[in-house]
């Protein structure tokens, strides 16, 4: 498998659209839920502590 710069020609398919909730682009097409904040799986938005900067 090549995984470099020669292989990013070929990313053609979108796997994520932009999300209508938090506006990245990470609302899945396949699975219809937004992978960044939650959206189309729940109500309230996606969070965790550990996505926090460190102090
Ligand atoms: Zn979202």
């Amino acid at each position: 498998m090549v995984k470099g710069t020669a292989s990013q020609g070929k990313r053609q398919k979108r796997s994520h659209v932009k999300c209508r909730r938090c506006g990245s682009l990470a609302f899945s097409i396949h699975a219809k839920h937004c992978v960044a904040c939650g959206f189309g799986k729940s109500s309230k938005m996606r969070e965790y502590k550990w996505t926090e900067k460190k102090p």
